[in-house]
């Protein structure tokens, strides 16, 4: 039987150490798939995010100092730790976000390959010497840690968003304070005590959870204070535009990975089999809540209803279920929010014209379980067109021609991820330059990896995630100018 107590905190994480909000409050995390409550966590405000960004400036001295080597070597103790732990963090980051446990353990691998690309990478921090405009002077151009850096995560990768911004902001020297969601605290908080048990020096990293009352006060310190030299947020578009406001007082730079609204474009060439194994895969996985999921299922007319036909037979074999029940694939949405939007797309788009084919309710009243539901007849004049579902709901629009099909994707203001399905390779590249979106996949229905640049255009962000570039958001660049060489 696999247990994660010894990994369950529910205290803030400052400074190298375990303490209570210095207000002495805590809040309620519940199980979404039994609504019984886990633990209550220290409720954090303004005063411990203040803490946390002194202990960061402080610790930030000492780290950025420290060899790349050295750096990696802590890193990738912590990596080698989170890969020990791996089914006691995937059951508890089921247990409170939720989705099945098989792809709980993928999120956690996928940490551990954040972390050791980052590791690699750090080593890798070049800096370069340009040919001098001026006699008798050498220029050189170095790479140094952008500062303390403020991370802001969501709650439906609670660990992978976390690997993914601390890997490389520690890596490149940085030292950090972040704060998880209100939702899914736990996994952020396990993995602080393994990259304790690591040897990540005191201040490094620091983990101020809090409840979605105070978020805005402890994102305003986070996100205002003058020690801080970088937000790195991941979340919705609205709350991005607040915190990058909040940050510009200070000239902050920020990352932004925000909302999308992924087209998922079926062609008449396309291999019938292929795209529907993709659509399930994009559409369906964490029940729908990742930003990178299909939200507007475009098929041709040539091969709309054998696509259709088999989207529904694979959709009504998903199983629903708590994620650590086994075979469950379809687990519960993350709040009673979450399942409201749903509600709502579903019937406005039903109320707009849209045909049922299957689902279109919660599973059982007042459960957080929706079925998985597949809606045909859609068209433009829909919020599922224009808003991001995030959950298990396939919309799908008919179209005739291919510059019908990429007007309609890209009629909206987000730019994340993009998918097409077709044989024909001309089309594949016509259709990918067109697109005007931050990634495109083509023939493939999962993007994300710690090797590739993730990240939008439009409203869904700014900067990258991952790879080399990823990297280099934690990077300020140094130009030093040396005369008197004579
Ligand atoms: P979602 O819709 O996915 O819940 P949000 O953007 O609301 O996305 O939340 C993402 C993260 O941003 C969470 O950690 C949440 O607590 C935090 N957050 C929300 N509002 C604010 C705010 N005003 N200031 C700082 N953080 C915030």
């Amino acid at each position: 039987m696999v247990n994660f107590s010894h990994l369950l905190k529910s205290e803030a994480y400052i400074d190298g150490r375990w303490c209570p909000a210095s207000s002495g409050t805590s809040f309620p995390v519940v199980n979404p798939a039994t609504g019984v409550e886990i633990a209550a966590v220290a409720d954090c405000g303004p005063a411990d995010a203040e803490r946390a960004v002194q202990a960061a400036y402080v610790a930030f001295q000492s780290w950025s100092k420290e060899t790349a080597q050295a750096r990696a070597a802590k890193l990738r103790r912590w990596a080698q730790l989170i890969a020990d732990h791996l089914e006691p963090l995937a059951l508890l980051l089921t247990t409170e976000q939720g989705k099945p446990l098989a792809e709980a353990r993928v999120e956690v691998r996928s940490g551990v390959d954040s972390i050791e690309w980052a590791a690699d990478q750090s080593r890798r921090a070049f800096g370069d010497i340009i040919p001098p405009f001026k006699q008798d002077t050498q220029i050189l151009i170095m790479r140094e840690p952008v500062g303390v850096v403020s991370a802001i995560t969501p709650w439906n990768f609670p660990s992978g968003m976390i690997t993914r911004k601390v890997g490389p902001a520690l890596a490149a020297g940085c030292t950090i304070v972040l704060k998880p969601a209100e939702d899914t605290p736990f996994s952020a908080l396990a993995l602080a005590v393994l990259a304790e048990e690591a040897g990540i020096p005191p201040g490094v990293l620091n983990i101020v959870p809090c409840s979605s009352a105070a978020a805005p006060a402890v994102g305003s310190v986070m996100t205002t204070h003058p020690l801080v030299r970088k937000i790195s947020f991941t979340g919705s578009t609205e709350v991005g535009k607040i915190l990058m406001r909040q940050g510009a007082d200070t000239v902050k730079r920020v990352s932004m990975e925000l909302g999308g609204n992924a087209p998922f474009i079926v062609f008449d060439s396309a291999d019938l089999d292929l795209a529907v194994a993709g659509a399930m895969a994009c559409k369906f996985r964490n029940a729908g809540q990742t930003c990178v999921c299909a939200n507007r299922i475009f098929v041709q007319a040539g091969i709309h209803d054998a696509f259709v036909a088999k989207l529904a037979e694979k959709i009504k074999a998903l199983v629903i279920g708590p994620g650590d029940k086994d075979g469950a694939q379809i687990g519960p949405l993350i709040n009673e929010q979450g399942i409201s939007k749903v509600e709502e797309h579903v019937s406005n788009a039903l109320g707009c014209g849209a045909a049922l084919v299957c689902g279109g309710k919660r599973h059982a009243p007042s459960s957080l379980f929706y079925e998985p539901t597949l809606l045909t007849g859609m068209s433009p004049g829909m919020v599922l067109f224009s808003d991001e579902t995030f959950g298990p709901v396939a919309g799908i629009f008919k179209f005739n021609d291919e510059a019908e099909v990429i007007r309609q994707a890209n009629d909206t203001r987000f730019g994340l991820a993009s998918y097409i399905y077709s044989r024909d390779l001309g089309q594949c590249f016509r259709v990918t330059a067109a697109l005007e979106y931050g990634m495109v996949a083509v023939n493939e229905p999962i993007l994300a990896n710690a090797a590739i640049p993730f990240g939008g255009k439009k409203e869904s962000g700014l900067g990258r995630e991952g790879s080399a570039e990823g990297f280099e958001e934690f990077l300020e660049t140094k130009y030093v100018l040396i005369g008197g060489l004579a």
